[in-house]
């Protein structure tokens, strides 16, 4: 568990129950907790997720389910490679703020299509370039993921390719996205974090999810 997990009162209990939550979708074992119409009505004087989730886009990726919650329990952030852009941190911002949300989660996963796109178009391999052409949205996607990639193909294992290079790459960002999260969520006068944020990776295959070193 992280320091800024342990100094957060609430994170270490929030991440506990994820991480729970997660077993039993591994294990096929899931209660599918807190949807009913008895926490539908309760939720109507409020919310007070006990998480937020920056996640991708990807309709395999869907946080209620992996992690075995309910409704009012995650506030999650979706979009295409899960990129802490300017709109995504007003939403993490505001679970932070007003909601008291202790605990912040960027989830990266495996086989990520974003990702893959940004490893293609970095090493040439996907449509062609025209330099006076506008960008298409896919282009600049890829180019807000490439420094992940780069640092991927650098990094401990030089000469990775394929699946092995888009999951290192997914990681990277994953941990490269918690990091600019958290200098954001610090205190400006304390610097002590108003919510812990952590990096974690999905793996598809198994279910697991797998928290990532800061
Ligand atoms: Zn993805």
């Amino acid at each position: 568990m992280t320091q800024d997990v342990v100094r957060v009162p609430g994170a270490p209990a929030s991440l506990a129950a994820l991480m729970a939550g997660n077993a039993r979708f591994v294990a096929g074992a899931m209660q599918h907790p807190r949807q009913d119409p008895a926490r539908r009505e309760a939720l109507l004087g409020g919310q007070h997720p006990a998480a937020a989730i920056l996640g991708c886009a990807d309709s395999r990726i869907a946080p209620e389910l992996i992690f075995d919650c309910g409704l009012g329990d995650l506030f999650v952030v979706r979009l295409a490679g899960n990129i802490p852009d300017d709109l995504a941190r007003a939403s993490l911002e505001y679970a932070v703020e007003h909601l008291g949300t202790p605990l912040l989660v960027v989830l990266g996963h495996s086989q990520c299509g974003a990702i893959t796109a940004a490893a293609s178009a970095a090493d040439g391999s996907g449509s062609g370039e025209d330099p006076c052409a506008e960008r298409t949205c896919a282009e600049r996607l890829a180019e807000v993921l490439r420094p992940a990639v780069e640092e991927a193909r650098g990094g401990d294992a030089p000469g990775l390719q394929g699946a092995g290079l888009v999951d290192c790459a997914a990681r990277c960002h994953a941990r490269r996205s918690a990091a600019a999260l958290r200098s954001s969520m610090a205190c400006a006068a304390s610097g002590t974090p108003r919510a812990a944020v952590v990096a974690a990776y999905y793996d598809q295959a198994s279910g697991r999810v797998e928290l990532l070193d800061p």
